[in-house]
Formats: structure tokens, C-alpha cells, sequence
């Protein structure tokens, strides 16, 4: 459901829910640029719908999960195929920890959906569930072959973890196609695409969330259009159990919500997949295995770790301004 197009003589703005969170997109260009608004977030539905949900029935990620539980194998297009083998070399990458195949021990959590939900509702789940579920993972169990995934029984796929960077990606074809837009920002969640020129050629600003404040902003960053920057934390979604916080984002050794020390990962790469795919693996990775892995995919990267240190790789410090 689309809601809140606002028109300035050449501003446009729709904001949107979509994969779980608000989503934005301002554009400033001449008059076809609502049309291009809705075309990004529309886009971006329909990937979560058709493509990528977990949950959702009509989406292929569903599908496929069906079809492996029940047969072992799946017929996968050559999206997802693609989606796949790009995760696969960052699981590798990562230390295993990075991992589209925890849908299993993801679900058992549940923290996306209880973390809307009553206080009451809330449960953890117990250590030999969270075991079992663990031991029903990893790329080892998978195989991949034209158009056909083989999978163990247990397999869960999930692309929780990529969704919004996947949508960035087609949000910057459509504007790269159009000739109306002169500049633009588009925004799933935490994860942000900067499009274009502006006046006088000014750099884009974009904050970073306060882990510690969400309300507030920690510092900014300034871009140049078209850059990628994905921002994971520890504060996205969570829910509080006897005074314990637990938080989305799962560490595939333990099975347990990460504890690598860093609260918030901000990274700017290539493109959105891979934005989004390595602030995920960094957070789980930790301060020291994430610069690896940052410099290894020519990342730039903005960790904070939970006494409020900030630590970058140098290419990320052309990106700071007076914070
Ligand atoms: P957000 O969705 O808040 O932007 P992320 O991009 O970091 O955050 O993705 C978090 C989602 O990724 C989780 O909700 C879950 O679906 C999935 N996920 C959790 N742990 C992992 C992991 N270790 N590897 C890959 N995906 C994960
Ligand atoms: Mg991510």
C-alpha cells in the first residue's frame, strides 16, 4: 500500500512499508518523477512478494523451502540462482557465518515477528532446539546445479539479510533509466541508495542511527550520488527477556543472537546486495575478521563497537564530516 506522495514544484517524496520496515524515496526532478516513485517502491513489493519472503506463500524463497522439505530439491529461477551463489562465496568468505540457509534457526527465533509482539508472547527457545536447528544449516548441505537446488532435509532458506540491498539494486536501474531525475535518495530500512547530481554539486548526507539513542543520530556521513551504504544493528529488531536483550541478527556457531562486540556496521560497496550481504556478516564477524572481509570485497566500512568506539577502514574516512 503506497501512502503520502507529497508534491513540491519539483520534490517529490513517497514513503512506503514494505520487507518489514519504512521505505522511502525523494526524488527531485522535473514531472514524471511520481511515477518513478512509485515505480521503485512498487519494484520493491513485488520482489518481497513474488521473490524473496520467507513467509509469504506466493514468493519463490517460499516456495523453494516448500519443495526442498518436501522432495529434497527445488527448481530455483535464475535470479535466485544468481542470489544464491553470490552467498555462497561470502559464506565462505566469512567464516561460515554469513549464511542464506539459516532459515531454520532464524525461525526458531522468531525475533523479526516477536519483536512486535506482546511482552507475553515472548519466548526463548532451549538449547538442544537451538542445536537442532544449527546442525540444519550451512552451505555443505546445499548444492546448486543449473536450475536445480539440492538440499538435506531441514534446509530453510532465508534473504532476510539481503532483501532491502536487492532492492536498491533495482531502485538504481530504474533511475539510471529515466532522463527526468535529476537526484534522488531511496531508503529500505537501513539501507540507503544516493542517486545522481545535486545543486551545485553538494554531496548527499546520510545519518547513522544512535545505537544507543535510536531517535537520534550518531554522525553523518556525505556521499556522492550513486553509492550504496547498509547499515546493520543490534537495535533493529530485538526483544528483552529477563532483562536480556536478543537481537535479529544470529551467529551460526552458537546459534545465539551475534556478540562480536560491534553494535552497529555500516558498510558502502558496489552494490546493494553486497552492502547489505557484508553488514550482516560483519556484525556477526566482529571488529577484527570484518576489516578482513571489508578489504577482501573493496568495502568501505563504519563499525560501532558497544562503548561507543567508531572504527573505519581508511577508505570509509573520506566519507566523515565534522561528527
Ligand atoms: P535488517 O533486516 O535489520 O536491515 P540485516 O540486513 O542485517 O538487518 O538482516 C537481518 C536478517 O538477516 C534477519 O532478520 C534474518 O532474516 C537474517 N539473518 C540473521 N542472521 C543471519 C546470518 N548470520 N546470516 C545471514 N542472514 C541472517
Ligand atoms: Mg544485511
Amino acid at each position: 500500500m503506497l501512502t503520502g506522495c507529497a508534491r513540491n514544484p519539483e520534490n517529490y517524496s513517497l514513503t512506503d512499508t514494505c520487507m518489514g520496515t519504512v521505505c522511502n524515496v525523494s526524488v527531485t526532478g522535473d514531472k514524471d518523477c511520481k511515477d518513478i516513485c512509485e515505480e521503485v517502491l512498487t519494484k520493491g513489493e513485488v520482489l518481497e512478494k513474488d521473490y524473496l519472503s520467507r513467509r509469504l506463500s506466493s514468493s519463490e524463497v517460499f516456495k523453494i523451502n516448500q519443495s526442498l522439505g518436501n522432495e529434497g530439491e527445488a527448481s530455483v529461477s535464475p535470479y535466485i540462482g544468481d542470489i544464491i551463489k553470490r552467498s555462497e562465496k561470502i559464506y565462505m568468505d566469512s567464516d561460515e557465518t554469513f549464511d542464506i540457509t539459516l532459515g531454520k534457526l532464524i525461525s526458531l527465533w522468531n525475533i523479526d515477528e516477536l519483536a512486535d509482539a506482546d511482552m507475553k508472547d515472548i519466548k526463548i527457545p532451549e538449547d538442544n532446539e537451538i542445536e537442532l536447528a544449527k546442525a540444519d544449516s550451512g552451505f555443505d548441505k546445499i548444492d546448486l546445479k543449473d536450475n536445480t537446488l539440492c538440499a538435506e532435509k531441514g534446509i530453510v532458506l532465508d534473504l532476510g539479510s539481503v532483501g532491502k540491498g536487492l532492492a536498491l539494486d533495482e531502485a538504481a536501474k530504474i533511475l539510471k533509466k529515466s532522463n527526468d531525475v535529476e537526484c534522488a535518495v531511496v531508503s529500505f530500512g537501513g539501507s540507503i541508495y544516493t542517486y545522481g547530481k545535486k545543486k551545485d554539486n553538494e554531496r548527499f548526507k546520510v545519518g547513522i542511527v544512535d545505537p544507543f539513542n535510536t531517535s537520534e543520530i550518531f554522525l553523518t556521513l556525505s556521499v556522492e550520488g550513486d553509492t550504496f551504504i547498509s547499515t546493520s544493528g543490534t537495535y533493529e529488531r530485538f526483544i528483552e527477556y529477563d532483562n536480556k536483550r536478543y537481537h535479529h541478527i544470529l551467529d551460526p556457531k552458537t546459534g545465539f543472537p551475534a556478540d562480536s562486540g560491534l553494535v552497529s556496521v555500516t558498510v558502502i560497496a558496489k552494490d546493494g546486495y553486497l552492502s547489505d550481504a557484508l553488514s550482516t556478516a560483519c556484525l556477526v564477524l566482529g571488529k577484527d575478521k570484518g576489516l578482513e572481509l571489508a578489504d577482501k570485497y573493496g568495502a568501505k566500512v563504519l563499525f560501532i563497537d558497544k562503548d561507543s568506539n567508531i572504527i573505519t577502514n581508511p577508505a570509509m574516512d573520506e566519507h566523515l564530516i565534522n561528527n
